[in-house]
């Protein structure tokens, strides 16, 4: 597996990590919130429902203080009628003067109205005699069959009574308390005591459940008995029961507070059940909070989360971008590896030459370490026979034409053998095209060129060795063929012929080759002398005339005007005219035609042989000018040729710095052209 594949895997092998990391402790916290929440919800509720008893509790005990106030205000009363002298009119003032004001004064500060009954049901006193009070006297309460039955009540218990809530004469919902007078074993009437709801229920108005500085109970209250047939709310103003049939809860101490609706809670005042109906406040903060508390879980598990998958991705890129640049350092340390160590020397220079990197090869080629190289001058290091000044010039080159040099060079080892490389210097510039370096690529070729030399030195020795015994045989068979040797036969004469045509076939072989390693090999001669092509190419035609006349072939010779003489030596021209015509008179079959076109064109003169002959197919034509090649079309027409001519010639006007190419159709004919420079 390579290293690369661990960036693939690396997001698959985290999504384990993921789950642990992100998803569990991300449920644990919620848990731990929602568990919070719980607790403080619990503790909130405990809280409300403590405060809600503790106020009607309070409420209770304060509405009982004075009922008991008023029984004890009553029993004082008729204690008073009870001693056994008349009372007059002034007496009794005197008397619940004391009371009332004692009770008004006192910590429960409620008003009362003190009245005396006598045994016939009439009302004879009645204390503070006021507008309203001032009704009362000398009422019939025969006439008031609820206020009878309290009356027989305490007359037969002998004890006090209290009335059900009724409507008072002075026009106000009150109850009232009925105490008998016995004096000496005789009923004397009732001493009672009158009081107003409103001044009982006072309390429950002035309680926290109404006034409460938190809130957390509001009472929209109203105060009603059990089974009483009206219901009278804490202003005292008198409203229709709407259920009627109100229900004791006897679980009302544990009372748990609903979100809303009402609640009510039973209490005993005066002997009678009470109901207390309370409305909780819809604001009830124990559920604001939990909401609260919720929306703060919610917003503290978003974070976490938010926080968890931020770190999950981070991680991720964190992952994925070291493992790209763990790729792209073992990338570049394989490409060091492959540079350090490739058998051609490299080095990179500065743009003054002065080397900042150079691989191994460098002590192979030049005998310089690598760390030698680096910081002095390439062309101090890679010593030049011509000096510095040719590497300076080569760079100034590579610079101003902004591209790659490649050729061959000659330098000077660390000590002082000269070698033979193969170099490629390349500019490397900047975004902004500045130049920034020179990459250098050499091969050493010395060891390639002394084996092509010595292999070249054996072909000219070959070919020159066989010459001799080459034209020896040519020589002979021409004696033989011409009688000299004494006569011969047709058959013999044949034979003979054959030889002769081969023998001189491998004497223009042996010459081709000859030609050839000393063209390779730089030795050919060309010549400086400055040659006439149209007398050439004359006497070239000269020497191929029996041929045209056997094949009776048209030639047509087109010279133009002022064909300036070319500095290209006799011989070289004699290969490119012998070659070009040759060919022409060789490939065409008998009745063809050859044009030979030699005209001056601005500064070159184009030589263009043209023929109608076999031509040169198409798959043959990219292979034409190649060392011993011969298109299969005429291999058999024509047995007779070595491949050479054309490589050699093509090789030779390269040279001249002119060009070769051709034109051809198979069984139409072909054009040669060759253009030379005119210097
Ligand atoms: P050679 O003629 O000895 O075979 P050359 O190098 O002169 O060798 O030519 C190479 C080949 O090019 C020939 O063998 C032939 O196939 C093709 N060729 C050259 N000139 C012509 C021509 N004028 N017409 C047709 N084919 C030609």
């Amino acid at each position: 597996m390579e290293e690369g594949d661990t960036s693939l895997n690396a997001p698959k092998l985290f999504i384990l990590p993921g789950i642990l990391v992100v998803i569990i402790p991300g449920l644990l916290v919620l848990l731990l919130l929602i568990g919070i929440n719980i607790i403080g919800y619990g503790l909130e509720l405990g809280f409300s429902r403590t405060v809600y008893n503790n106020e009607v509790e309070g409420t209770k005990s304060l509405i009982n203080r004075r009922l008991q106030a008023v029984s004890v205000a009553v029993e004082s009363t008729r204690a008073f009628f009870a001693s056994g002298n008349e009372i007059n009119k002034e007496e009794f003032d005197l008397f619940s003067s004391a009371l009332v004001g004692s009770i008004a004064a006192g910590p429960i500060a409620m008003p009362i109205t003190i009245e005396w009954v006598d045994a016939n049901n009439n009302i004879r006193y009645a204390y503070p005699m006021n507008e309203d009070n001032a009704k009362v006297i000398g009422l019939d309460l025969n006439q008031y069959p609820n206020r009878l039955l309290s009356i027989e009540k305490a007359k037969t218990t002998r004890s006090t009574v209290v009335t059900e809530p009724i409507m008072l004469q002075q026009g106000y919902p009150g109850l009232i308390l009925y105490s008998p007078i016995y004096r000496g074993g005789n009923y004397f009437g009732e001493a009672l005591v009158v009081m107003r709801l409103s001044h009982l229920l006072a309390p429950v108005a002035s309680s926290s459940l109404v006034y409460s500085k938190n809130e957390y109970i509001q009472t929209k209250n109203f105060i009603v008995p059990i089974g009483a047939d009206v219901i009278l709310n804490n202003s005292g103003e008198r409203v229709i029961n709407p259920q009627g049939d109100l229900v004791k809860d006897p679980a009302a101490q544990n009372y748990i507070l609903p979100r809303t609706g009402e609640v009510s809670q039973d209490i005993v005042i005066a002997d009678k059940v009470w109901q207390l109906k309370l409305t909780p406040s819809y604001i009830d903060s124990a559920y604001q909070r939990t909401e609260l508390y919720a929306g703060i879980s919610f917003v503290f598990e978003s974070l976490f989360l938010f926080f968890l998958w931020f770190a999950y991705r981070r991680r991720g890129q964190i992952v994925s971008e070291r493992n790209k640049i763990e790729k792209l350092a073992n990338d570049l340390q394989k490409f060091k590896l492959a540079v350090d160590n490739a058998s051609d020397q490299i080095v990179i220079t500065d743009a003054e030459g002065i080397v900042i990197y150079g691989n191994r090869a460098i002590e192979k080629i030049t005998g310089y370490k690598p760390e030698e190289a680096i910081g002095k001058k390439a062309g101090v290091l890679w010593r030049q026979p011509m000096g510095l000044e040719y590497y300076q010039n080569l760079w100034s080159v590579i610079k101003t034409q902004k591209k790659e040099y490649v050729g061959e060079i000659t330098n000077i080892k660390k000590d002082g053998t000269v070698y033979t490389a193969i170099i490629s210097i390349s500019p490397i510039f900047d975004v902004r095209g500045a130049l920034i370096y020179f990459v250098g690529i050499e091969r050493d070729i010395s060891k390639e060129r002394a084996l092509d030399k010595a292999k070249s030195e054996f072909i000219s020795l070959a070919s020159h060795q066989l010459g001799t015994p080459i034209t020896a045989i040519s020589w002979n068979v021409e004696a033989l063929l011409d009688g000299d040797k004494g006569p011969i036969s047709e058959e013999q004469k044949t034979v003979l012929k054959q030889i002769h045509e081969s023998s001189k076939n491998m004497a223009e072989l042996v010459g081709g080759f000859l030609d050839i390693t000393k063209i390779e090999a730089s030795g050919f001669p060309i010549e400086e002398g400055e040659v006439d092509l149209l007398q050439i190419s004359d006497s070239v035609l000269n020497e191929l005339a029996s041929q045209i006349t056997d094949k009776k072939i048209v030639l047509q010779k087109k010279y133009g005007d002022g064909i300036p003489y070319l500095a290209i030596g006799t011989k070289t021209a004699r290969i490119i005219l012998q070659n070009l015509l040759t060919n022409a008179i060789k490939y065409t079959p008998e009745n063809g035609k050859v044009d030979i076109t030699i005209e001056k064109t601005d500064n070159k003169v184009m030589i263009a042989v043209k023929d109608s002959g076999y031509g040169i197919p198409d798959e043959a034509k990219s292979r034409i000018f190649t060392k011993l090649f011969r298109a299969d079309n005429i291999k058999e027409k024509v047995p007779m040729g070595t491949g050479l001519g054309l490589y050699l010639l093509k090789t030779l006007v390269e040279r001249l710095g002119g060009r070769v190419w051709f034109e051809s159709k198979e069984g139409v004919g072909t054009v040669f052209y060759v253009n030379l420079l005119i210097k």
